[in-house]
Parts: structure tokens; sequence; C-alpha cells
């Protein structure tokens, strides 16, 4: 069976529903798992955010207008007069419950549990829409088999248990839909697998039930080898490892949630990337094989900051590493690049929740810099078999950039370079010009 995910764009408005309809309808059965309508997600957490605020007018007004805009979406969606009484009560319902925390206390279940609603509503009318056009359909609940544990990772294990259960105990169908993006937690409450999360549900659901593929649609035709949005003259990749995808993901190419690529190489599970307004074309497939060798792809990820710290002991100190990375430990705050000297250390972090708690204990080991405001660029590809040269040609084409890092050799998949956030275009347009369209 095959998981395939559309995103907030692919279900942004009724006439794209009734697309993605058309398009999973073709007799095979699947599971498919989807996101809020596009921009439902942002009103929610604002909506949130007001009454965190103790905004409760604001809150309600933007309320308002977004049942007002799901009372729309169900009037068009729907044919018969049964369904849109239908989708009127599955609309009523969720606004009843995001209403009920206008009156009480506000906590983060509160925050959750707002936060869930959007995925709700697209898979449950989306559930109406398939079952009036005679569609054998089914809604699964992703809240009674998607689960994190108390260090927010996936149980994996549970929810193989549950979905497997769920589907062995609901009546057969060609088609199940389901939320991504919402989970439960440690504690049984509401939670979620953060922002752009959904493409992670669908991965997990394809490990839990060994699926034949998953397919993630979206509004763009795969990945892309370097970013659309600053460099012309981009191009479609066709194929990637996990590897390459994964580190593509994490560094920057915002089309996939980071943490997608994980459970499907763990599973060994092909995973395509597809769009949504182009279906025919093949889109990017990732799996365990990696189509050619050398560079593939360039990604940037701004908002990093670079922590240099210099040991006070000078040469020959040991332990000096484990004590620096423990902070980051104690911390909770991952480390992206590393590079070291005999007497220092620099890292990169892109969360500074804690930077100054984490500067000022590292200040007991060595004198601490801050810099702020900068881009991992990340080349990936295979490089085993360009044993000579690699590096050489990334620098060549990076001459006038000026590097504060550099991470080389740390796999084969990947070179990262440091570079303040107002020189990244350039450093991207510089990849591409010397790298990629050669
Ligand atoms: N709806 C969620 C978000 O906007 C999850 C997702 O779309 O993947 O972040
Ligand atoms: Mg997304």
């Amino acid at each position: 069976m095959k998981v395939l995910k559309f995103g907030g764009t692919s279900v942004g408005s009724v006439e794209n529903m009734r697309a993605v309809m058309n398009l999973i309808a073709d007799g095979n059965q699947k599971i498919v798992v989807l996101s809020a309508m596009s921009g439902t997600t942002n009103s929610l957490v604002e909506i949130a955010n007001y009454l965190q605020k103790k905004n409760k007018d604001s809150a309600r007004q933007i309320i308002s207008q977004l049942e007002h805009k799901y009372n729309k979406v169900v009037n068009d969606l729907y044919s018969t007069p049964e369904k849109k009484e239908k989708g009127k009560i599955i609309v009523s319902g969720i606004f009843k419950t995001i209403k009920s925390f206008t009156s009480s206390e506000f906590n983060e279940v509160g925050e959750n549990t707002i936060v869930a609603q959007g995925e709700l509503l697209s898979t449950a009318l989306f559930t109406e829409l398939m079952l009036e056009n005679g569609y054998k359909t089914v809604y699964l609940s992703a809240l009674d088999f998607m689960k994190i544990d108390n260090d927010k990772a996936a149980d994996s294990h549970f929810i193989r248990d549950n979905i497997t259960l769920m589907l062995q105990n609901t009546e057969a169908a060609d088609y199940y839909i389901t939320q991504g993006f919402i989970c439960r937690n440690a504690e049984g409450n509401i939670d979620n697998l953060q922002r752009g999360g959904s493409d992670y549900t669908s991965t997990l659901i394809g490990a839990a039930i060994d699926a034949e593929e998953v397919e993630i649609w979206t509004d763009i035709d795969g990945f892309h080898n370097n970013d659309p949005r600053f460099v012309e003259n981009t191009k479609k990749i066709d194929q990637l490892s996990f590897d390459e995808a994964a580190e593509l993901a994490y560094f920057g190419a915002k089309i996939l949630h980071p943490q997608t690529i994980l459970p499907a190489k763990l599973q060994n599970i092909p995973v395509r990337l597809k769009n949504t307004m182009n279906p025919s074309d093949s889109g990017t497939l990732i799996s365990s094989e990696s189509s050619s060798h050398g560079i593939k792809a360039v990604a940037a990820k701004d908002g990093i900051t670079a922590i240099k710290i210099r040991s006070y002991r000078m040469l020959n100190a040991y332990g000096f590493l484990k004590n620096v990375f423990e902070i980051f430990e104690f911390f909770k705050t991952p480390i992206d690049m590393i590079s070291t000297s005999e007497v220092s250390v620099s890292v990169t972090i892109d969360s500074t929740k804690h930077l100054n708690e984490i500067v000022s204990e590292l200040k007991e080991y060595g004198e601490v810099e801050v810099d702020t405001d900068l881009s991992i660029v990340c080349i990936v590809g295979d490089m085993i078999a360009e044993e000579t040269g690699f590096a050489a040609k990334v620098f060549s084409a990076l001459n006038d950039i000026p590097i504060r890092m550099i991470s080389y050799g740390g796999s084969h998949h990947n070179i990262s370079v440091l570079v303040k956030t107002e020189l990244k275009k350039q450093t991207l347009q510089a990849l591409s010009n010397n790298l990629l369209n050669t």
C-alpha cells in the first residue's frame, strides 16, 4: 500500500480538494495524509497567541473570520443538501472546541489543541467529499496512533502497533484519510510534530505499515539543485539518496520537514516528491540509491549563530571538547557545524533559546565570541567518486566570498560553509554558476 501526503496548498481551495480527490481515486488502496488548508495553521497559531496574551476580543475576531471561511468552503465543496448539512455540523463542532478556550484558562494543552484543528477540519471535510462521490473511504484519527515521547521523538513502536490494529479493526476501504502534523504526547494530550510536520507523519506511517512508497505532494516538482527563491536557472533533481535528501531537507531546502527522511531510510521505503499542479512529472525519487556521483545540489539555512571558544589552558589540554559539548547537551541545543584548532573550537547553533546561559557557562572554560546573522550553505552530493579536486572546485567557486567556517569530511554527502547571511544569495549563485550549471 502507498501513503500519499498532500500539503496545505494542495487542499487549499475547493477546486484543489477536488483535484486531489481525482488524483487519488484510481482504485488502488492507499492512506492519504492531509495538512490543514493553507493559511489555517497560521490563523490558529495567531488565535492561540492572542489567548495567551489574554486578548480574547482579537482571538474571537479571527475565529469568526475563519469559521466564515469554512462555512463557505462547505457550501461550495458539496453538491447534495445532506453533505452540506454534514459539513456544517463538522465545522460547527470544531469551532465549538476552538471557542471553548476563549472562556477558560489558557495553557499549552489549549494551544496545541487549537493548532490541531486545521488538520481535523481538512480531513473530515475531505472524507465527506470522497463519500459524496461514491468512493469507499474511511477516516482515521491520527490522535489514536501518532505519538511522541517525553523527548518529543516519535514513538515508532506505538505508532506501528496502533495503526496496524486500527487498520485491522476498521471496515475495509480503498482510501484511508488521516491528519498530518498532529499527535499525542507522553501525557496523552494533543501535541504536534512541529510546523511542516505533515511530511514527517507520512513517512512515520509509511514506515509503520511497510508501505511500498510514500508520495509527498506539494506545489513544486521536487527538490531543485539550488534555491529557486534566490537563484535563477535551478533544475529539478530526479533522484537522491536518503542521506543526500536528509542533508538538503535539514540545511534549508524548505520543501521537506527535516525529520521526514529518517523513518523512510530506516525501513528502506522510497519517498517520491510530486507536484499537485503537474502530476505527470516524475518528481524527485528518494531511495537507498543515488543516481550519479559528484555534486548534486546546494541549499542554505539562515538564522545561524556561531560560537567560538578559545581554551584558557592552551596546548595539550584534554577534556576541553567534552566540557564544551556537555554544556550544549545540558541546554538541549543541537550543534550543526564544528571546526577545531589546537586551542579553540567553533560551533554553530540555530536555536538561540538558551544562548545566554550557554555563553555564561562556556566562559568557565575559555574566551567566548558570538557571531550572529550567519547562514550555512550546504553542498550535497555523492563525493566518493570525486576523490580529488572536489574541495578545490568548491573553494575556487567561492573565491570572492569570505568564509567564516568550513566543514568537510564529516560525510561523503556534504560540505558546509558558513557565510554572513547578507552574502548568502551571492554564495548560492556562485555555486550554481561554477558547480551546477557547467
Ligand atoms: N499544517 C501544519 C503547518 O502548517 C503542518 C503541515 O502543513 O505540514 O505547519
Ligand atoms: Mg510543508
